[in-house]
């Protein structure tokens, strides 16, 4: 089946073969890869994905690769949790939560690109894979490029979260630790990139790369029945998540696989200390003006997003919105969610529902509608967060008079 028409520039329209390129010879703008619907039309059915496995791979046919996965055979297919005691906090009908804290193997939906990029280092025969990241890409491409044998290079910013180096360290990259922003760790990427022969899974491998997202998309539909939600929150960085979730519902719909109208609304969730993209939305404006990120959540803090502009045109184009949300929101979102659902989730998590909480109080999301809730990576890898915040409640011996003296005491403070 010959699936791909090669790549497309999202703003001239010419058309490129699918190789390692991403930008436009002639405009600069970006690259994406172009599918012959028609073709997949006959071939992609319900019946066809629900035969396949269960991981992204079941829609393997939607994705940018020739032959069978290299790497990453169980990333994906998430729980979709029906988050009913949150509904009650956030006073709102019908809550899910889309789990990927559990994605495996390195806890974040970082696993869904990055399966799909390494995929396609080894399709193009390249020996070494390397990535810009703001923390869960580092581990991620540390993981699948240790399963894939593959040489890797990390450049993270210097002041990441402990247990995001180390969860990188572990499968033996070689970690570059860089005195700057992540912008400016991206900047200095963009130049290795032109001179050595390395697989940058966000940069020149961005195509394929980012095409690994709408899987989180599909699964969406797919779990919710082969519907698609009134609304769903995404978290913010390089703005690349939310367009693809958006691409992938739209594909659904080309291929006649979801029930009913596609009305959904795609919103954007952003820190208050890094939120570019959401101010674009506040301001209705194309026109995004990096900011230098001063955030808790470091797995967002990209003050000047790759697809900033193509983020602030999905929630407009689908009618959604956007939210901001502050470190002690954060925090606040972080707890909510893992008091509510038994769920922990890192800050990026903290800042999705501290957003949805603000779109439901604002009525932009409508109390009776459904929304599908982004929770994108584990809270084991930033407990930093939370060191000041949490404390133990009670420190005893070890005697029955000592914990009954303690329970007496916590009964008498507790109101
Ligand atoms: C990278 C990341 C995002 C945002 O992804 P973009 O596609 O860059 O917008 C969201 N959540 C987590 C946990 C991430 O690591
Ligand atoms: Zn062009």
């Amino acid at each position: 089946m010959e699936k791909l028409n090669g790549l497309r520039c999202r703003e001239c329209g010419r058309r490129y073969p699918a190789t390692p390129v991403h930008v436009c010879e002639f405009c600069f703008g970006p690259l994406e890869v172009d599918y012959r619907y028609d073709v997949l039309k006959t071939v992609v059915t319900r019946e066809s994905i629900a035969a396949g496995p269960p991981s992204m791979w079941r829609y393997r046919d939607l994705l940018p690769v020739e032959g069978d996965a290299a790497v990453g055979h169980h990333v994906g297919f998430t729980p979709l949790v029906r988050a009913q005691n949150l509904a009650e906090e956030l006073g709102c009908r019908e809550v899910w939560i889309k789990n990927d804290s559990v994605c495996h193997p390195s806890w974040s939906f970082k696993d869904r690109v990055v399966a799909v990029a390494v995929t396609k280092a080894k399709e193009f025969g390249f020996d070494t894979v390397a990535c810009a990241s703001t923390g869960n890409l580092a581990n991620s491409v540390a993981a699948h490029a240790a399963e894939g044998r593959l040489k890797s290079y990390i450049f993270i910013p210097a002041d990441l979260e402990q247990g995001k180096v180390l969860a990188t360290l572990v499968y033996s990259p070689t970690l570059v630790a860089v005195h700057g922003t992540y912008d400016e760790v991206n900047r200095l990427c963009s130049e290795i990139a032109d001179k050595y022969r390395w697989a940058f899974v966000n940069v020149n491998f961005r195509p394929y790369y980012s095409e690994g997202s709408k899987s989180y998309g599909f699964e969406i539909v797919e779990q919710l029945g082969w519907r698609a939600p009134g609304h769903i929150v995404v978290p913010c960085a390089g703005g690349s998540l939310i367009t693809k979730i958006w691409k992938a519902i739209k594909e659904f719909k080309t291929l006649g696989l979801v029930d009913g109208p596609v009305a959904t609304k795609m919103h954007a969730a952003q820190a208050a200390g890094c939120g570019p993209i959401v101010t674009m939305i506040k301001n209705d404006t194309d026109v995004l003006v990096p900011v230098k990120p001063n955030t808790i959540a470091k797995s967002l803090a990209i003050g000047n997003p790759a697809d900033g502009y193509y983020a602030y045109k999905t929630t407009k184009e689908s009618g959604g919105f956007g939210a901001h949300a502050t470190d002690d929101e954060i925090v606040e979102g972080m707890l909510l969610l893992a008091r509510t659902e038994g769920i922990f989730t890192e800050t990026a998590g903290g800042v999705t529902v501290a957003a949805a909480r603000k779109l439901i109080e604002a009525g932009v999301i409508q109390r009776t509608e459904s929304v599908v809730i982004c929770i994108t990576g584990n809270g084991l890898k930033t407990p930093d967060a939370l060191y000041e915040r949490l404390e133990v409640h009670v420190k005893i011996k070890p005697s029955l008079s000592a914990f009954d003296r303690a329970l007496a005491d916590l009964k008498s403070h507790a109101v």
